[in-house]
């Protein structure tokens, strides 16, 4: 017999609360921040066919549930605590749980975030998770610090995942035979978590690039009130897409989607202590560019040419 909605909760995703005051069981969830700590909230849904192939293995769709909701903690600079977890499935099929739940707490575990709540029903295959973490009042990474003059960078590198969807996809002009160097980059996002905490009171201003590089950061510059010069062959990438044409190194360097790294500004006094950040955190950053004070985004090449930005960033309701 099928197991019910409370037997799956139990045997797949209750376990003994660690750091929260309260875990699964109740009506509600408790938490405890520390005094002088801010909690940073973040909501991330994904659905099938949407947001992941059908055919993603079970415990990568749990990774990458939890990690895309992470890599939002990380562009905040903040701690991971508590997660919450709102799962619709057609059918209860223990064999997804088994691998859902262990790739989402390997994660979990790795990041010190535990579960604590959720909502479980039947319905297309739906992942919604809310991420609670903590930073120090006041000390939040935001969208909205970018100055004139900062430099610009971004952590890890882009477009693999891009690549990779694009090799399912069958597209036109893309070596197949890099899939297996890519797919990791689509199904295993790392977020940069560490990256941000040891980028507090370093960065000026972050965001989490999910959607592409140009749309992630016109959002930043819109709400800093400024415009950015990117150098678009300083933009780092694997050398599986370096080997594609450079018409689809661009197009996925700089508006790929599901890249789930780090876009920031800091001051160009603070360049050493980028590197260092980085250093700690064990992720590479590369500097792309500057910030500007006249608003826009300007693309130029390593002759220094202006590159056309026709590159349409992703939007679920235009495509
Ligand atoms: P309520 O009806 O009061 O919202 P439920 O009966 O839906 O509570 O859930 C019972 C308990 O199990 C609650 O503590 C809830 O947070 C938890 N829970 C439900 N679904 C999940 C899930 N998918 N993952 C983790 N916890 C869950
Ligand atoms: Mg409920």
């Amino acid at each position: 017999m099928a197991l019910g909605e409370f037997d799956l909760i139990a045997r797949y995703f209750t376990r003994e609360a660690r750091k929260a005051a309260l875990g699964i069981g109740d009506d509600c969830a408790l938490l405890a921040p520390a005094a002088g700590m801010q909690i940073a909230v973040s909501s991330d849904m994904l659905v099938e066919g949407r947001h992941f192939l059908s055919t993603v293995a079970a415990d990568r769709l749990g990774h990458k549930s939890l990690a895309v909701n992470l890599s939002d903690l990380a562009a905040c600079g903040a701690k991971p605590l508590a997660f919450t977890l709102a799962l619709a499935m057609p059918r209860v099929d223990e064999a997804f749980l088994e691998g859902f739940s262990r790739g989402l707490f390997a994660l979990a575990d790795a990041q010190g975030c535990e579960l604590v709540g959720g909502d479980t029903t039947q319905g297309p295959l739906t992942i919604s998770i809310t991420v609670f973490g903590e930073v120090p009042a006041g000390v939040a990474l935001l969208r909205s610090g970018a100055r004139a003059g900062d430099d610009l960078y971004v952590s890890g590198q882009l477009g693999d995942a891009r690549l990779a969807l694009e090799v399912f996809r069958g597209s036109a002009g893309i070596d197949a035979a890099v899939v297996d160097e890519v797919r990791g980059a689509m199904e295993l996002p790392q977020p940069r978590v560490a990256l941000g905490m040891a980028l507090r009171g370093i960065a000026r201003s972050a965001i989490d690039v999910s959607d592409g590089l140009l749309g992630d950061l016109s959002h930043l510059l819109r709400r800093s009130a400024v415009g950015a010069t990117i150098e678009v062959d300083a933009l780092p990438r694997s050398a599986a897409l370096r080997r594609q044409s450079i018409a689809w190194q661009r197009l996925c360097t700089l508006a790929g989607g599901d890249d789930y790294e780090l876009a920031f500004s800091a001051a160009p006094a603070d360049a050493g202590r980028v590197a260092e950040a980085a250093q700690r955190a064990g992720v590479a950053v590369t500097r792309i560019g500057r910030i500007d004070p006249e608003p826009g985004l300007r693309l130029l090449d390593a002759q220094g040419a202006t590159v056309a930005n026709d590159f349409a960033s992703f939007d679920h309701f235009r495509s």
